[in-house]
């Protein structure tokens, strides 16, 4: 890049396209066009003094890929500048990244206050192993503020929601909860897989961290698994990052450049997807076999004027639930020839997945019901295929319901 004074040479000055193609790039001597990978798991030094200084942590540098590889320094940067966050770390897959931005906030007796609508995963770290480490959990329905409000106590000292949640895609206040949360000296962490970093800053709606899982968007195309945990320089760079350097949940280099690749398309992918998502979203509202559907930019979701105001766009998932039960949402996912059957999201093919028997099998059917999974629902994580044949398929698998 020239060194003129052109604004676009600061990447904060670039939309998040253009950030998403070349933001944080280092080349190596050789000048490569695409980002270097670098396999290594250690490094060497020129001297002995040149060591101890690094791990004084006086001179900058990588001393072991379990915390520091300069493939992933590229990843976490470029995510950083798309989150417009300080600082950034990358885990192995979403719920290493999540364990870890829970299990930094907390210790023992300590208190957590959770949305119950949450990935299974995260749902069964924040109501499982948390309580088996002397730290408490509640967990609320999260539609409404006040449920935070109420559930608070003197102790506790993080905040963790999913929005949109999963699979009903309810939405809670990002900007309520956070200053419920500051108010009582708690940190709110969102799970921002859902909404993606393109169609929601939680950081700027006051939240402290934000997590994804890499998995989905981020890889877009099945390969590979990731997590990132964004946030200050001072919550990253301390217990997140302690946590990472000394426990090793780590992004692999070769996932990270994975994740990196996947990057540089995330805004095309995730704008086609959304596209299709609205139109299928549409053609499914006005269905006679469908009793509703579950879009959060659609004006029949129960929270759309929040949607409007703390997402850009809708998402690229779509639940509904057709009329005639389990069997029925069994007959709909048998007869179709595009969308597959599976339970990952994000992905470059169309996805179907009934939770009730899959996802949120482990639930009891009163958990369950209490997240809106009902034997009907159905999550459709809409892909790249051509939106009419989506809309054939779908139309075609009603038919035989
Ligand atoms: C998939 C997912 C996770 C877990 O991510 P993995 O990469 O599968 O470990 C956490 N939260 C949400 C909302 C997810 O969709």
């Amino acid at each position: 890049m020239s060194k003129s004074n052109n604004p676009l040479n600061d990447p904060r000055n670039q939309a998040a396209e253009t950030q998403l193609v070349h933001g944080g790039i280092m080349r190596s001597q050789f000048n490569e066009t695409s980002e270097a990978l670098y396999l290594t798991s250690g490094y060497t030094y020129p001297n002995s003094e040149h060591a101890e200084a690094l791990f004084k942590g006086d001179i900058p540098g990588h001393n072991y890929s379990r915390f520091a590889n300069p493939t992933v320094d590229v990843l976490l940067e470029r995510m950083a500048l798309l989150e417009g966050a300080e600082d950034a770390r990358g885990f192995a897959s979403g719920m290493a990244a999540v364990t870890a931005a829970v299990m930094s906030q907390v210790r023992a007796d300590d208190h957590i206050v959770a949305a119950r609508a949450l990935f299974g995963g995260c749902r069964y770290v924040v109501e499982e192993f948390m309580p088996r480490w002397g730290v408490q959990s509640t967990l609320i329905d999260g539609r409404d503020p006040k449920n935070f409000e109420a559930a608070m106590r003197p102790n506790t000292k993080l905040v963790f929601i999913e929005t949109p949640t999963n699979p009903t895609l309810e939405l809670v206040d990002i900007r309520a909860v956070a200053d419920i949360a500051h108010a009582h000296g708690a940190r709110l962490v969102v799970d921002n897989v859902f909404a993606t970093a393109l169609y929601q800053k939680p950081l700027q709606l006051g939240a402290d961290l934000v997590t994804y899982s890499a998995t989905k968007h981020i890889d877009g195309q099945g390969r590979v698994l990731g997590g990132l945990v964004l946030g200050s320089k001072e919550l990253i760079g301390g217990e997140v990052h302690t946590l990472l350097r000394q426990t090793g949940p780590s992004l692999s280099p070769f996932n990270a450049w994975v994740l990196l690749k996947g990057l540089e398309t995330m805004p095309l992918r995730v704008r086609q997807m959304t596209e299709s998502a609205v139109r299928i979203a549409d053609f499914l509202a006005g269905h006679p076999k469908i009793a509703r559907i579950m879009y959060p930019h659609h004006p029949s979701h129960p929270q759309y004027e929040l949607a409007k105001r703390q997402m850009t766009a809708g998402s690229t998932l779509v639940s509904f639930e057709v009329k005639g039960g389990q069997e029925a949402a069994f007959k709909l996912g048998n007869a179709l020839a595009v969308i597959l059957i599976s339970n990952n999201l994000g992905d470059a093919k169309s996805i179907l997945s009934h939770p009730r028997t899959t996802t949120h099998q482990r639930l009891s059917e009163e958990a369950r019901l209490e997240s809106g999974v009902t034997p009907g629902l159905l999550r459709l994580s809409v892909g790249l295929e051509n939106t009419d044949d989506l809309i054939k398929d779908i139309d075609y698998a009603l038919s035989q319901v």
